[in-house]
């Protein structure tokens, strides 16, 4: 199974969100692996978000990004970063599908709601990031024989 590394944004915290989109990640299927709420060191932001460090638009997107703590989370199931990705929608919140997170809940480019991993190779390295080994747990989900196919079960 993959695992992917999902942000709360302070636009999910302080608009009262976050229960409402970790509620949709649960009724998909998805598994919370890691968990945990956190303040952005401008350190940390900067390597997470260092395809935009140089934008004209960084200094909002740092301010916004620290604004409150966030919430960082582990989310596990197969295929989870496209299944997530997807769940996330366009980063404009203007564009992104109804029925996206951001596509419902988000009316921004900067306040859109939640990061999510965007490939398998970013999925890893944010893990690593944002979680100490032992912060990620592995266990059994007691209805996974119902979320699955047997197929995938057993791959
Ligand atoms: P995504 O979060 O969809 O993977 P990017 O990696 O391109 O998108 O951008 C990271 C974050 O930077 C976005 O989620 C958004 O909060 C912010 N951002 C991106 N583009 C803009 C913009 N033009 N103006 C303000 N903020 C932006």
């Amino acid at each position: 199974m993959e695992q992917t590394l999902v942000i709360f944004k302070p636009s999910a915290i302080q608009r009262s969100l976050v229960g409402e989109v970790l509620s949709r990640f649960e009724r998909k299927g998805l598994m919370i692996a890691g968990m945990k709420m956190m303040t952005l060191s401008p350190e940390i932001l900067r390597e997470h978000y260092a395809h935009l460090v140089n934008l004209p638009f960084f200094p909002n997107v740092e301010a916004s990004m620290t604004a409150t703590p966030v919430i960082v989370m582990c989310l596990r199931g197969v295929e989870a970063i496209s299944v997530v990705r997807a769940m996330t929608g366009a980063t404009n919140g203007r564009q992104a599908a109804p029925g996206t997170i951001r596509g419902d809940f988000s009316m921004s480019n900067q306040e859109n709601i939640i990061h999510a991993s965007a490939s398998p190779e970013d999925a890893a390295a944010e893990l690593k990031r944002f979680f100490a080994p032992g912060e990620i747990f592995d266990y059994t989900p007691a209805a996974l024989s119902f979320t699955y196919d047997t197929s995938k079960l057993n791959s």
